[in-house]
């Protein structure tokens, strides 16, 4: 094990250590060298335009190709990422490569699409954030009105004076912010009236229930007018029916992301699915 693990990752391990601990200890080092050895590859979730019906934008996921576990879901190893600082270099991997293959598919005669990008906590607090945006961009030619990137509510209230200057700093190289998984959090609404930021995605647990649990229907209504009221786009995300889909039209929403439309798939069958 101790071999597996190479240098940099060497952790000692206790023979009172349970199964699930050595587990996670081995996966961590894995992670470590997953991104030098090319293991992670970014899939795309296409998004629809409720009022044209056409496909505007993608979300960018990233995905641990492992050589024996197969393809490991973010939710596995994020966290991970996250506590050991990996998930610097790696999110900044993943929004290099999106943005060069989003820019692609539109140098290629694809229609020009949005993209989003998630950011974790620990990359919104990194001090050289908005740099590294504006290199990314600069690099990949994509257009920074293009790019959108996803936080969340829980980073919001961690330090607020430091979000406002972060934001507005982004907002200042024309790229937009949205609140993911929105309505899940504990974000005051006096802060979103303060924030530059230009979306709420509706989080799919409240999307889940559109049809069958009225509760969970008002919350979706009460996000689209709260979005209306405060000028922000609104985009629900986990829509797997046609049912849901309709009552969010109906309602105002502007955009849907979810299987109803298309899971998230590599570039390759992407760039297919679109033409
Ligand atoms: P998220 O940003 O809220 O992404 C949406 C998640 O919902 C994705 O899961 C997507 O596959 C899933 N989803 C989309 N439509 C549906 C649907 O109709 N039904 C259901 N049941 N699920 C749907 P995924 O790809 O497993 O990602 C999970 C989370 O991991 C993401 O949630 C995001 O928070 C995080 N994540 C993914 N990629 C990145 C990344 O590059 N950087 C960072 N920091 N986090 C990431
Ligand atoms: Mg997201
Ligand atoms: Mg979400
Ligand atoms: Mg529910």
């Amino acid at each position: 094990l101790a071999k597996a693990q190479g240098g940099a990752g060497y952790r000692f391990y206790t023979p009172d250590m349970n199964t699930r601990a050595m587990e996670r200890l081995l996966l961590q080092n894995q992670l470590h060298q997953a991104l030098e050895l090319g293991q992670f590859q970014v899939h795309y979730q296409p998004q629809m335009d409720l009022r044209s019906g056409r496909i505007c934008g993608v979300e960018a996921l990233v995905r641990w190709q492992h050589p024996e576990r197969g393809l490991v879901p973010p939710a596995e190893f994020i966290p991970m990422a996250e506590d050991t600082g990996l998930i610097e270099p790696l999110g900044e991997w993943v929004l290099r490569t999106a943005a060069r293959e989003v820019r692609g598919w539109q140098d290629r005669g694809l229609p020009a699409l949005n993209l989003s990008v998630n950011l974790s906590p620990r990359q919104f607090r990194h001090p050289d954030l908005p740099g590294m945006v504006e290199r990314v961009l600069a690099e990949s030619g994509l257009e920074a009105e293009r790019l959108e990137l996803e936080i969340t509510e829980r980073l919001i209230i961690v330090d607020l004076e430091h979000t406002v200057d972060t934001l507005s700093r982004i907002a200042r190289l024309g790229v937009r912010v949205s609140i993911d998984d929105f309505g899940t959090g504990h974000s005051s609404l006096a802060y979103l009236k303060r924030l530059p930021v230009h979306a709420l995605k509706i989080d799919r647990e409240f999307v889940d229930g559109i049809g069958q649990d009225s509760d969970d229907a008002a919350i979706a209504e009460a996000v689209i007018a709260l979005g209306r009221t405060l000028r922000l786009q609104v985009i629900a995300e986990g829509v797997e029916t046609r049912e849901q889909a309709s009552f969010l039209r109906e309602h105002g929403c502007d955009a849907v992301q979810g299987f109803f439309i298309a899971r998230p798939m590599p570039a390759g069958e992407l760039t297919g699915w679109l033409s």
